[in-house]
């Protein structure tokens, strides 16, 4: 079964399909090459020998027409007849000469002597039309040539001679030449297949180093970083991946910042509730008031353990995919009053003024619980971070255009100094760490009231003055944007 895997993967491999395209490339040209050069070369050698034989005859037939030959009868001899012959014996073949009765007068093999022919090529040449055919099955060519004298003006056609001369010598030259070119295209091709693959394998190298960089780096031993520079592809390919290894460096440190940091903060209550109950359980004799008193800082301290449990619960179910989004089309003044609402009695209790303004009926396409959860984040902050002297207020404004709708909370807080202003959002982060502990900040709230904006392709920023107040624009479009 491995076995069989491991061939699989040969014959996916590139390796293999370099090598399949070397053979295509060393065989296939070769073979039509070959086949092409000996079919011309037939076509050649018997145009060459047609032509030969042609003119032979030709020059025969003048002289026959020019001499008594034809009224010879029976008792045909004399030069003539002894160049009929020659002309059979050199081209290996057979002359048939037909008389005007269309009776063969002489065959040179003696065979069809005083037969009448007639073939559509003898009709032919007694018009004077000589005529040439190949048969490339049988290996002859065969002609028919007009006797007539050229000296007679009237071009009187006295009889038609007929010579097939055989191939068979081009055909057995054909064959040792085949036979040639094959023996060569097999000392050659094997050749050029071994120089062939060796090539690949030099030049495929690179890929292998590739895959062993990865390997090293994946498993904690090698380079820093990969480094395949042998090609422009390879070097790109290291250059993405040493990038791709970078970003999950980053972002492994801020997982582990974020570790430390959670174990940090769920630690802080723990050990305030240990302090408080092991100072009671030294005390046995403390009045009953202590007791309640210490027992009210440990809720105390159980509350913020569940609220900074509860806000990393949310934290994460935001770090979740967009495609978790419950979206629905929402009517946002219902929604951004009803957050006002619940807060209420939060702001009356800091003796924070609240204000909605609404400019205009706003529904958009979100997922509600999560929206409403980054502006109660907002709020809360606004009436958390404001002045404790009475006077302090929140505006809350929601506007739209055709495309976004437009959030803006406004306080009259202690503001953000301008250096802190982009590490708000950073998880655990606090302008005034015991500051906001006092007041139950956990420092998660900003970091999930982004999360859930950029889900909806939204933006938040902050503007703020410190000692003057702050204000958040939160930017979100109407329609979901997948
Ligand atoms: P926390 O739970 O501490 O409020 P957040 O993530 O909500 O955490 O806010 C991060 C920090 O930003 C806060 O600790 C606070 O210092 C600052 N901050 C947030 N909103 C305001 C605001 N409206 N006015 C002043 N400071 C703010």
């Amino acid at each position: 079964m491995r076995k069989n895997t491991k061939f699989f993967q040969f014959l996916k491999s590139l390796k293999f399909r370099l090598i399949l395209l070397i053979l295509v490339i060393a065989t296939v040209p070769s073979l039509i090459l070959s086949m092409g050069i000996m079919r011309y070369y037939e076509s050649r050698a018997v145009t060459i020998r047609a032509g030969e034989v042609l003119s032979q005859a030709k020059i025969l037939a003048n002289k026959i027409a020019a001499s008594e030959y034809m009224s010879m009868g029976n008792v045909r001899s004399g030069t003539i007849q002894a160049q009929i012959d020659l002309l059979t014996k050199i081209y290996d073949g057979r002359v048939i000469i037909v008389d005007k009765n269309f009776k063969i007068y002489c065959d040179t093999y003696n065979l069809d002597d005083n037969k009448t022919i007639i073939a559509e090529e003898v009709m032919r040449s007694f018009k004077g039309v000589d005529v040439t055919n190949y048969d490339a099955e049988n290996h002859y060519i065969e002609m028919t040539i007009p006797i007539s004298d050229p000296e007679d003006s009237t071009g009187t056609v006295v009889g038609v001679m007929l010579v097939s001369v055989s191939t068979d010598n081009i055909e057995l030259n054909r064959i040792y030449l085949s036979k040639m070119a094959t023996i060569i295209q097999m000392i050659v091709m094997p050749v050029m297949l071994f120089f062939g693959i060796l090539l690949i394998l030099y030049n495929v190298r690179p890929l292998s180093l590739l895959s062993d960089g990865i390997g090293a780096i994946r498993d904690g031993y090698g380079a820093e970083s990969l480094q395949v520079n042998n090609y422009t592809e390879t070097r790109q390919i290291c250059k993405r991946f040493n990038e791709m290894i970078g970003r999950m460096k980053v972002m492994d440190d801020t997982r582990q910042e974020f570790v430390s940091n959670v174990s940090h903060e769920l630690k802080t209550p723990l050990t305030s509730m240990k302090v408080l109950a092991d100072s009671i359980n030294s005390m046995p004799d403390a009045p009953k008031e202590m007791y309640q008193d210490f027992m009210a800082d440990i809720t105390g301290e159980i509350e913020r353990e569940t609220k900074i449990i509860n806000d990393l619960l949310s934290l994460v179910r935001m770090d979740k995919s967009a495609a978790d989004l419950n979206i629905a089309s929402v009517n946002i003044n219902e929604m951004i009053e009803q957050i006002l609402k619940r807060l209420q009695p939060i702001a009356d209790r800091q003796r924070v003024e609240l204000v909605l303004e609404s400019f205009r009926p706003v529904t958009a396409e979100v997922d509600e619980v999560k929206l409403t959860l980054a502006f109660t984040n907002l709020v809360e902050n606004a009436i958390k971070y404001n002045r404790s002297d009475g006077e302090g207020w929140v505006r809350v404004s929601l506007n739209a255009d055709h495309q976004y709708m437009f959030v803006k909370v406004q306080d009259s807080g202690i503001g953000i100094p301008e250096e802190a202003l982009d590490q708000i959002y950073e998880r655990f982060y606090r302008v005034d760490k015991s500051h906001s502990r006092e007041i139950g900040g956990t420092g998660l709230g900003l970091a999930i009231t982004r999360s859930a904006i950029l889900m909806h392709r939204g933006a938040i920023k902050a503007h703020s003055v410190v000692g003057e107040g702050t204000t958040f624009d939160v930017r979100i479009p109407l329609n979901y944007i997948a």
